[in-house]
């Protein structure tokens, strides 16, 4: 091992920042980041034995361990620097720094990845673009993306996301816009912000050197930075903003239709240097773009301006615009049939996007065979053959079972490919369709099962009638889960206990509602600590798919006992019953056992109580194969002031008790005491080890915790039907939805056998269409009921119903009814399809 000295100098192809997204060893540099929740540096001696020759570590983490690791690295080239994080990010200005072309800025609250994504389309007939990848606009994604920048490229489209003061100057660096697009700004509340002005000014520090600037002056407070200060800063920046009532710069005006929008954009006014734009005084340029949403005309608008900028016409720019459409960024995963999970990636279509998708597809443990289908891929810039040997490479290094590629491109280099024999057992299948059709007609598709498929592919291979065969199929309600949210919500808690605490995450009744393998499976690729179920079954569905974390069972059964140590699960020992019988199984199998102690500090639903300590101790001390891994009890009021005695009792309480357990066996197991709300309320009761439960799906015990958490469930459906229905008419069972007004009523595919609950009726519960809300009409029926859509605009059948999300909190429906947020979520019945994506 060789220390180098800085700066640093690499003909390395990637920057590599998660050692699990390791291809190709030999071109990459490692930046080890010891993070708060990961710490690169453990992977050091692993990716040395990959191949990996070139190390940036941290002087405070260069441990005598990690030096001696270093020490057996005869090969490796080691660079030791401060922060990980900032010298990847002086590489990547280094090299941005070699490059000439325009270079486009994208920040803003919102729209940065659409806008982003669209200008590529739009532009893609003039230039050669290199672009972010999906929405990587962080700290590291934005230099992981401009890395990607060489000789062939003729322009750059990079977003920039910050979320706290500081960030955004180190993303100047590295991007060096010259052309700036600050998309609109959210009130959204940020903790690391005191006030909008303050988020807009970093925000604008993207901008400091760029040319030319577009933004839409109707934000006011964006309008005034801008006039009041950036012009100051940055006097030499031509400032293109648009708006639809200021009488300067581009008037815009627009006129939504059914289907799409008429935008108008003027610039008349005598101030402006006309010159710059292809626009005569008066002239107006009439645009139809092909989306009815504020949200996506404005984000069109952005792209508009910035094409007039780069000196496309009218016409031109009209011929482009037809090209748009609706962007999912989103990684989607779904049961498929015959046992297989799908990762739909029907609309991103380029290598990065390939690379990402391949990663997440290998993040899946349910099933261990690993299948891709994929289409030609349309990337710009880079020459067929060495497109497909790089593709080649990539399938080769991510260990993939089987290869499917559909298309005249892919099937043409299928010489190319080569799957390596999994472990020994079997050698990976190739097989080629020149169309989609012939792959719809073969048999090879029946055959795909208990696989984990990737099905990624350019629009115009139809590939939705791919996963619509292999999708199972439901009646149009979906539970929507985000796995982003679940990660975020995670990461909070884990800020919150900081480093020296575990976490045990409940996964208990289907991990209430999400999906119990999906969730265990991102909470085990997260590194959480351990599960927990209700019952041995639900752990054994998670062994079986995949899962390999420690698991505990709080309600085990003497029925379970083979299933428990056979599938090595751990049980809770709740009382003297279960644990003579299971101490009695365990000494005729000559095995031995890790237990957990239930310890009743005030629940008086499980657990041992003080008096019955002796008896407990007794059977532990003589049974030296019954480990006690943990110790734990359980608060009962922990999200109530009122309880707050009570709850420090409670926890005295079992402080007495385990070090009586902990004195008796003579070793200290660890101790868990905090739910959710014991976590954010009880610092002191965090201990060892928490359990967090319903604040990873997104409820908080408090106001300040609620205002961070993301949510993660979102409950769809779909309008089966409208009617119109006279006012003296009535509608559903019982003639209990009686009608004081003509109305139009809409049949939506959810019912009480789903988890709608059947006290939502009546005009009790609201669901949203459009984003408008609307009551529930009559009784709510078994599978279906009625909602009045009077108030809502373009409604039509198939529009999609929201019933729970981010606009309709299950907290705001818990309290209609009288229940509990915990309700409603587990209340969504298994015969609705959870989606799982990720952005
Ligand atoms: C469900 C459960 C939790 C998690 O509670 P939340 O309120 O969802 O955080 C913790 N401990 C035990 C014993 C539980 O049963």
């Amino acid at each position: 091992m060789k220390f180098q000295t800085a700066p640093i100098s690499t003909h390395a192809q990637y920057l590599l920042n998660d050692s699990r997204q390791l291809s190709s060893p030999s071109s990459s540099i490692f930046f080890a980041i010891k993070g708060l929740h990961h710490d690169g540096h453990q992977y050091l001696d692993d990716l040395y034995r990959k191949g990996v020759r070139e190390f940036v570590v941290e002087k405070s983490a260069c441990t005598t361990g990690i030096m001696r690791e270093l020490s057996h690295m005869p090969e490796a080239k080691v660079w030791q620097v401060e922060n990980s994080i900032l010298t990847m990010q002086e590489v990547a200005a280094q090299h941005r720094s070699q490059f000439a072309i325009p270079v486009i800025g994208v920040t803003g609250s919102n729209g940065k990845t659409v806008v982003k994504e669209w200008l590529s389309q739009l532009l893609a007939n003039r230039f050669q673009i290199v672009k972010s990848p999906k929405s990587y606009n962080s700290q590291i994604g934005v230099p992981l993306s401009v890395w990607q920048m060489n000789k062939a490229h003729t322009l750059a489209i990079f977003e920039a996301g910050i979320s706290r003061p500081e960030e955004m100057e180190a993303l100047q660096k590295v991007i060096q816009p010259t052309i700036g697009i600050f998309t609109n700004i959210g009130t959204a509340h940020n903790e690391f912000f005191a006030e909008t002005s303050q988020k807009i000014r970093e925000k604008m520090k993207l901008f400091q050197q760029a040319k030319t600037l577009i933004y839409c002056s109707d934000y006011v407070e964006i309008d005034e930075i801008v006039k009041k200060e950036f012009i100051f800063e940055n006097p030499s920046c031509k400032i293109l903003s648009w708006s639809r009532v200021l009488p300067f710069g581009i008037r815009v005006d627009w006129e939504v239709g059914l289907q799409n929008t008429l935008v108008t954009l003027q610039l008349d006014d005598p101030d402006t240097e006309k010159e710059d734009l292809p626009f005569q005084g008066g002239h107006a340029m009439k645009l139809d773009v092909p989306f009815t949403d504020e949200a996506s005309i404005e984000n069109a608008i952005h792209c508009i301006v910035s094409m007039i900028h780069l000196g496309y016409n009218e016409l031109e720019i009209q011929a482009r615009l037809q090209i748009l459409r609706p962007i999912s960024m989103r990684l989607e995963m779904k049961q498929g049939v015959r046992g297989n999970y799908l990762i739909d990636d029907t609309y991103n279509n380029d290598l990065a996007g390939l690379t990402i998708a391949l990663n997440f597809l290998n993040q899946q443990k349910q099933r261990e065979a690993k299948v891709l289908i994929l289409s030609d891929l349309l990337e710009t810039g880079v020459i067929e053959s060495e497109l497909y040997k790089h593709i080649a490479h990539l399938v080769k290094a991510k260990h993939l079972d089987m290869v499917i590629g559909i298309g005249e491109i892919i099937t043409r280099n299928c010489g190319l490919f080569s799957i390596p024999s999994k472990n020994g057992v079997h050698e990976g299948a190739l097989h080629f369709f020149r169309t989609t059709q012939d792959f719809l007609e073969s048999r090879l598709i029946k055959e795909i099962k208990d696989s984990v498929i990737l099905v990624k592919g350019a629009r115009k291979f139809g590939f939705e009638q791919v996963v619509s065969k292999l999708v199972k199929k439901t009646h149009g309600t979906i539970l929507e889960i985000n796995l982003d949210a679940i990660t975020h919500n995670l990461n909070y808690y884990r800020d919150k206990i900081g480093q020296q605490t575990k976490i045990m995450v409940m996964v208990k009744a289907f991990a209430y509602g999400a999906g119990s393998t999906e969730v265990a499976n991102l909470l085990q690729f997260h590194g959480v600590d351990y599960l927990t179920v209700a019952y041995a079954d639900e752990g054994v569905a998670l062994r079986q798919n995949g899962v390999y974390l420690p698991i505990m069972v709080m309600n085990p059964s003497p029925n379970d006992f083979e299933q428990i140590v056979q599938y090595n699960l751990e049980p809770e020992i709740y009382s003297k019953r279960i644990l003579r019988e299971f101490s009695e199984f365990i000494d005729e199998h000559h095995l031995t056992a890790k237990i957990h102690i239930k310890l009743d500090t005030g629940m008086h639903r499980l657990g041992f109580e003080k008096h019955e300590l002796p008896a407990l101790l007794e059977v532990l001390t003589c049974n030296p194969n019954l480990w006690v891994s943990t110790i734990f009890s359980h608060l009962v009021g922990a999200d109530g002031a009122e309880h707050d005695d009570f709850t420090r009792n409670q926890a005295a309480l079992y402080t007495e008790m385990a070090n009586e357990i902990s004195e008796a066996i003579g070793y200290f197991p660890s101790r868990h005491l905090a739910n959710s709300a014991g976590i954010a309320r009880f610092p002191e009761a965090r201990l060892d080890m928490v359990r967090l439960g319903i604040g990873l799906y997104g409820v908080a015990a408090t106001p300040e915790d609620q205002a961070q958490l993301q949510t993660v469930g979102t409950l769809k459906t779909v309008i089966s039907q409208i009617k119109t229905v006279e006012a003296h008419e009535t509608v559903g069972y019982s003639r209990k939805g009686i009608l004081n007004r003509k109305t139009k009523t809409a049949t939506i595919a959810i019912g009480y056998a789903d988890g709608f609950d059947r006290g939502f009726s009546r005009g009790n519960g609201e669901v949203l269409v459009h984003g408008i809300r609307c009551k529930v009409i009559g009784n709510i029926c078994m599978d279906m009921c009625m909602i009045d859509v009077t108030d809502v605009p373009n409604v039509q059948e198939g529009d999609d119903v929201i019933i729970f999300g981010k606009d309709l909190s299950i907290i705001e429906l818990a309290q209609k009814i009288d229940t509990i947020p915990y309700e409603i979520l587990t209340n969504v019945s298994e015969r609705v399809k959870r989606v799982f994506f990720q952005v």
